[in-house]
């Protein structure tokens, strides 16, 4: 089933597009929640990062730099979020791989809420949990 994101990069609906090549397109994500906040998303309807290939993907961070550079210097952020949500429990809604870059500013509404559960986590535990992905890695 083709996504908001498909229509948007064949002109079924309009976009704020800043940027364009054969293999991605940027345009401003329509929450806007902080100004300058921007999709980076290929061309082509890779549902998540898993499916990547690594050439496209490679891309894909070099637009997501140079768009990040330039949001920082068009709003005069004072930092940058680049995250990407990978299926519904990490808040992916739009099944079509993409970056968000997030332009930060000083005292911004933004919140995500990252847990610190350092002292709940003994070092066999820390043991068992990096090898459980080295593991995984072969
Ligand atoms: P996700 O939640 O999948 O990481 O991000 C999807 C993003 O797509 C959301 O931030 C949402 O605001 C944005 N979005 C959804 N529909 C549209 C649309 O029609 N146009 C644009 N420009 N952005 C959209």
């Amino acid at each position: 089933m083709s996504t908001v994101f498909e229509k948007i990069i064949n002109r079924e609906i309009p976009a704020y597009i800043v940027y364009e090549d054969e293999l991605v397109i940027a345009f401003l994500d329509i929450s806007q929640v902080t100004p300058g906040h921007t999709l980076v998303v290929p061309i082509a309807p890779y549902e998540n990062i898993y499916e990547m290939p690594d050439d496209l993907l490679a891309h894909a961070v070099k637009i997501t730099k140079k768009i990040s550079i330039a949001c920082k210097k068009a709003f005069d952020a004072d930092g940058i979020y680049v995250l990407s949500n990978n299926g519904e429990a990490a808040g992916q809604t739009v099944f079509h791989f993409h970056f968000h870059v997030l332009p930060r500013y000083i005292n911004d509404d933004v919140s995500l809420k990252f847990v610190n559960h350092m002292n709940d986590v003994t070092k066999d535990e820390f043991k068992k949990r990096a090898l459980m992905i080295k593991e995984a890695l072969l």
